[in-house]
């Protein structure tokens, strides 16, 4: 599935998001950047030693959560990895929307920051930190689109959702968002 906003394309696609071919790769990191299962486990496999190298150095205080960090993408097809600290679902009143719209917000920014025309992102706080799907394919879908809205790019932002749920709670949300705006 896809829209069209403004001079953006939002994609939702199944798959792996360490066997896509774009600008940047954004990682659903820790707050320490201490690497972790789910896609950074996956995302540090696939893209070897320099990603820790980089974050350890670059990054030794880690990242706060609602925030992301760059960087090089090692073994990836991609020129950066943007690592995104989503925050930890504990119910909905711990300013949980802000802080899951502010680490795709954060990403965006980086791509115009790094010239990046093309980001695929996975579904972040869904896994082990637990953010309902509904609530945060809502969330991170219009923080996306309100982006796209104002600064015209990236050209491509695609979601890269792990499984079939996953993508029909993308989709449904993506649905509801083009069909009210
Ligand atoms: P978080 O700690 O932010 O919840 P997780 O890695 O546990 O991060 O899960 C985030 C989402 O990433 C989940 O929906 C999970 O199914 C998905 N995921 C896991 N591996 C991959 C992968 N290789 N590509 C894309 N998405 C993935």
């Amino acid at each position: 599935m896809f829209a069209l906003i403004r001079q953006s394309r939002l994609e939702l696609v199944q798959g792996d998001i360490t066997q896509q071919q774009v600008d940047a790769i954004v990682n659903a990191a820790n707050s320490e950047l201490a690497g972790g299962g789910g896609v950074d486990g996956a995302i540090h496999r696939a893209g070897g030693p320099q990603l820790m190298a980089e974050t350890d150095r670059l990054y030794p205080d880690g990242c706060q959560t609602g925030s992301a960090v760059a960087t090089g993408a090692g073994r990836l097809n991609a020129r950066f990895v943007f690592h995104a600290v989503g925050p930890i679902w504990e119910g909905g009143h711990s300013g949980e929307p802000a802080l899951l719209a502010g680490a795709y917000r954060r990403c965006l920014e980086l791509a115009m920051e790094h010239n990046c025309q093309s980001v695929a992102f996975p579904a972040i706080s869904t896994g082990v930190y637990g953010y309902p799907k509904n609530r945060a394919a809502e969330t991170s879908l219009a923080a996306v689109c309100a982006f796209l809205q104002t600064h015209n790019q990236p050209a491509l932002v695609r979601f890269v959702l792990f499984d079939a749920g996953t993508l029909a709670a993308y989709s449904q949300a993506l649905e509801t968002l083009t069909r009210d705006s």
